[in-house]
């Protein structure tokens, strides 16, 4: 346990002291770094990482996204998605210079959907009984670890994918395995995590991400779903009021009536009381993974969350996504593109063209303009800053003049 007082500096001195605790640790990597031996990494950074769904699922929509103006692309395909397919949109990336990525979980099973040695491979508890929830086994890590050095360099063969996410690595918590054949402590659990997201970045080369984040696997990994969501953890009633996981149906669909079924992640949520207090509020979130490792690894909201899932406060995400430097979310069918195409162009030219200008920088300072903390500058590594207002009103201030609800960067 280490503690350490300032009297001055605030949240943004606090980070980099620990920033400065992780480099001597020696586990800090830069994403420069990362890029240096993937440069596929770098057609990441400036792009939306999207989650198409349904009819969206064809090369069709990446000739559409290229006619639109997208330059890049982080295009996101869920688990078990059928080779072929996927190998006509990889053909598709490539033409446009986007990037194909995938899911896998390498941490829990669901026997109904995971095709592999389940209770075998499970971790164990001291009286043996394997270790799960909801109809869900959780992976020894030592097992899992095997596994991906067998299935990861099996699956490029058959598409040589540029992205994967390794779901659940880094937000659940570490187990022990208390079985006689493959024992492991939670020490030796985050190594196992660390080695299989090493597999996916280090061997195969494939731009690597986890959910959520954790930070003792930040040096093997390239980006993170999840950071910009804080109401996951916060909003429960929020949460509740919008989605359910079916137990038989898989983690993604929702029931909508007796009939109609959609991936709940797709449907537009009401904000609640906690998110709007202290989620999407800029009197007080402040960015501290950002000041401490902005560029280390880059950050997303979570897929059930993504930048248009509350209408009403989309602005505010991409206001948010600008300040932090970070990239937007979309978690999107054919109702959804079809409805926002020119909020979503919109976005890509804000948004991204600014990640792709800091995406490698780190996030010097975050400072409030206003006493109400409705204007904020963040000030980069590359002699840049941006100014948002997430106010009514015009700022005039500090050199600039930013309209309500907008920002202003650095010539
Ligand atoms: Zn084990």
């Amino acid at each position: 346990m280490v503690y350490w007082f300032t009297a001055q500096g605030g949240h943004v001195a606090l980070a980099k002291r620990y920033r400065e605790y992780v480099r001597g640790q020696g586990r800090f990597r830069t994403l420069r770094e990362k890029a240096a031996a993937n440069p596929a990494l770098e057609k990441c950074l400036g792009s939306p990482q999207i989650w198409p769904n349904g009819e969206l699922l064809a090369p069709e929509f990446l000739d559409q996204l290229a006619r639109a103006g997208f330059a890049r692309a982080t295009i996101m395909l869920q688990h078990g998605f059928d080779a072929e397919r996927a190998a006509a949109l990889l053909r598709k990336t490539r033409q446009h210079g986007f990037l194909l990525g995938r899911y896998d979980n390498y941490n829990l099973a669901r026997k109904s959907e995971w095709d592999y040695r389940s209770d075998l491979d499970a971790a164990k508890e001291p009286d043996g009984k394997p270790l799960g929830r909801g109809g869900k086994i959780f992976t020894c890590g030592r097992q899992a670890w095997e596994r991906a050095l067998l299935q990861q360099h099996a699956d490029l063969a058959a598409v040589r994918y540029d992205v994967q996410f390794m779901d659940t690595l880094l937000s659940q918590r570490l187990r022990e395995c208390w079985d006689p054949a493959h024992p492991a402590s939670r020490e030796d659990d985050a190594g196992y995590r660390r080695a299989i997201m090493a597999v996916a970045s280090r061997q195969c080369r494939q731009v690597t991400g986890s959910e959520d984040g954790i930070d003792y696997g930040f040096d093997q990994t390239d980006f993170l779903e999840g950071p910009m969501t804080l109401h996951r953890f916060i909003d429960k009633p929020m949460r509740s009021t919008v989605w359910e996981e079916t137990a038989d149906a898989g983690p993604a669909v929702r029931r909508r009536g007796d009939s109609d079924t959609k991936d709940f992640k797709l449907l537009p949520a009401p904000p609640g009381e906690h998110y709007k207090a202290y989620a999407i509020s800029e009197a007080r979130r402040v960015p501290l993974l950002e000041l401490v490792y902005h560029d280390s690894v880059s950050t997303t909201s979570h897929w059930r969350w993504s930048n248009m899932r509350v209408p009403e406060m989309w602005w505010k995400a991409d206001l948010f996504n600008i300040l932090y430097g970070n990239r937007p979310m979309w978690f999107i069918d054919r109702d959804l593109w079809d409805r926002y195409r020119a909020r979503l162009v919109e976005s890509y030219r804000k948004v991204c063209g600014w990640n792709a200008r800091v995406g490698l920088d780190e996030m010097l300072a975050h400072e409030y303009l206003t006493a109400d903390r409705s204007v904020q500058r963040t000030r980069w590594s590359s002699g840049v800053w941006v100014v948002v207002n997430f106010g009514g009103k015009p700022f005039r201030g500090a050199g600039v003049e930013v309209p309500p609800r907008d920002f202003a960067i650095s010539k």
